[in-house]
C-alpha cells in the first residue's frame, strides 16, 4: 500500500532530506584523488549524527556503512573501505539516506574524481538530466510509466542504457516503500500520481549494456560488461502546491 504523506510529515520529511544532502555536499568537498572510500564514509556518518539523525543504511539489511560508495563500472552498493581509495579520473557514486525524527531521505550523486574522461563527464550530466527528465512528469494525474519512459527516453536518445535490474521507490517512515519507481516505462501506465506521494527518484545509467552483476560481497553490483556507470537520486514529494525536490538543496549539484 502506498503510504501518502500529509503536510506534517512530508515538513519533517524536508529536515531529513536536507541532512541527506547536505552531508553529500560534505563528501563531494572531500572527493580527490587518494582519499579512502572509508574516510568519506566517516564524513558522511559524522554529518547525519551531528544533526541528530541516523545513517538509514548503516545495518540496513546488514549493510556495514552509512553511505554506499561505487566507483566506476561499480553501479551501486559498494562497501566503504580503508583499502580503497580514489584515484585521478575515477567516478565515485556516493548513496546517503538519513534517518530523522521517524522519516527517511535517501539521495546520490555521481561526482567526478579530478580530470576525468569527457565520455564520462556526458554520462554523469545525462544520468542527472533523464531524473530531471522523470521529474518533470511528476504531476497528479500522470503516471509512474509516465515517469520512467521520460527517464529511459533521454538514455537512450543519447547512447547509453538505463540499468533495469535495480529501481526507485516510495520513501518515508521506511527507506524502501511502495510504490517501485523503475527508471523506464510505457507512457499512460502503471500507478497514477497524487498528492502526498514522496519518492526517491533514482536513474542508473550504463554507457554500455544494461546488464548488472552482483560481487562475492553480497552487496556491490557492477556492469556485466565494465563500463562505466553513473547514478543520480533524490527523494521528492508531490504536494497540493507542486513538486519539492527534499534532498536536492543545491540546485547545481
Ligand atoms: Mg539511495
Ligand atoms: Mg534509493
Amino acid at each position: 500500500m502506498i503510504q501518502l504523506k500529509n503536510g506534517d510529515q512530508i515538513r519533517i520529511m524536508k529536515e531529513a532530506g536536507r541532512i541527506t544532502g547536505e552531508a553529500l555536499l560534505v563528501a563531494r568537498d572531500h572527493v580527490r584523488p587518494g582519499i579512502s572510500t572509508y574516510e568519506l564514509d566517516r564524513l558522511v556518518r559524522e554529518h547525519i549524527e551531528k544533526s541528530g539523525a541516523k545513517p538509514s543504511f548503516l545495518g540496513y539489511g546488514g549493510f556495514p556503512a552509512s553511505a554506499c560508495i561505487s566507483i566506476n563500472d561499480e553501479v551501486i552498493h559498494g562497501i566503504p573501505s580503508k583499502k580503497r581509495f580514489l584515484e585521478e579520473g575515477d567516478i565515485v557514486k556516493i548513496d546517503v539516506g538519513a534517518f530523522y525524527k521517524g522519516f527517511h531521505g535517501d539521495s546520490a550523486r555521481t561526482i567526478p574524481v579530478g580530470k576525468v574522461s569527457d565520455k564520462a563527464l556526458k554520462l554523469i550530466q545525462v544520468t542527472r538530466d533523464s531524473f530531471y527528465a522523470g521529474l518533470a512528469m511528476l504531476q497528479v494525474g500522470n503516471r509512474l510509466g509516465d515517469l520512467g519512459y521520460a527517464i529511459d527516453e533521454l538514455v537512450v536518445q543519447n547512447g547509453f542504457s538505463t540499468v533495469k535490474r535495480y529501481i526507485g521507490h516510495g520513501v518515508g517512515q521506511a527507506l524502501h516503500e511502495s510504490p517501485d519507481v523503475p527508471n523506464y516505462g510505457t507512457p499512460g501506465r502503471g500507478t497514477r500520481l497524487c498528492v502526498g506521494m514522496t519518492l526517491a527518484i533514482e536513474p542508473m545509467v550504463n554507457i554500455g549494456g544494461e546488464a548488472v552483476r552482483e560481487l562475492s560481497d553480497g552487496w556491490t553490483v557492477k556492469t556485466a560488461d565494465g563500463s562505466l556507470s553513473a547514478h543520480y537520486e533524490n527523494s521528492v514529494a508531490l504536494t497540493q502546491d507542486g513538486v519539492i525536490n527534499l534532498t536536492g538543496i543545491d540546485p547545481d549539484f
